[in-house]
């Protein structure tokens, strides 16, 4: 199903555009955290960061510190979060993959929620063997 940002990467629909390259768009955020928020997303149409092709998540990796650094210099800013979200408990609302940049100021940016719990022998063995068969499955 098509999303907003679809509309935005046809230009149905205006966005303040930040960068392009032929696998990636890169905007402001319309609601942002702090001064200077942007988004960074695929052009393949994927809601969650797992479906996407390997030369989308390459192109997203090799354009993110780009825009960090312009998003820096653009700010002032020296600290920020990427945040990525995929499913809706997950606080994903747009339904198309998104990289969010949000530079942090004193209070402006994202504020994280984070109750750490210590990891279990045991599980991480049990992890890592299910991890391992599967990325050996890959390939
Ligand atoms: P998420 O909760 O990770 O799905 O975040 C979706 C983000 O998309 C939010 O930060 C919204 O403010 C942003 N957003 C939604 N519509 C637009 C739009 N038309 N232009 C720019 N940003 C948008």
């Amino acid at each position: 199903m098509a999303t907003i940002f679809d509309k935005i990467l046809s230009g149905e629909i205006p966005s303040h555009k930040v960068y392009e390259d032929d696998l990636v768009y890169s905007f402001l955020d319309i609601n942002p955290l702090s001064r200077g928020h942007t988004l960074v997303i695929p052009r393949e149409a994927k809601a969650r960061v797992h479906e996407l092709s390997d030369e989308s998540c390459a192109a997203i990796g090799r354009a993110l510190p780009r825009i960090c650094r312009a998003v820096l210099k653009a700010t002032g800013a020296e600290d920020y979060n990427i945040l990525q979200n995929n499913g809706a408990p997950a606080h994903q609302a747009v339904f198309h993959v998104h990289f969010h940049i949000i530079p942090k100021f004193n209070d402006a940016g994202l504020g994280v929620g984070w109750k750490p719990g210590s990891l279990q022998a045991q599980d991480a063995e049990a992890l890592l063997a299910a991890m391992h068969e599967h990325l050996s499955s890959e390939g």
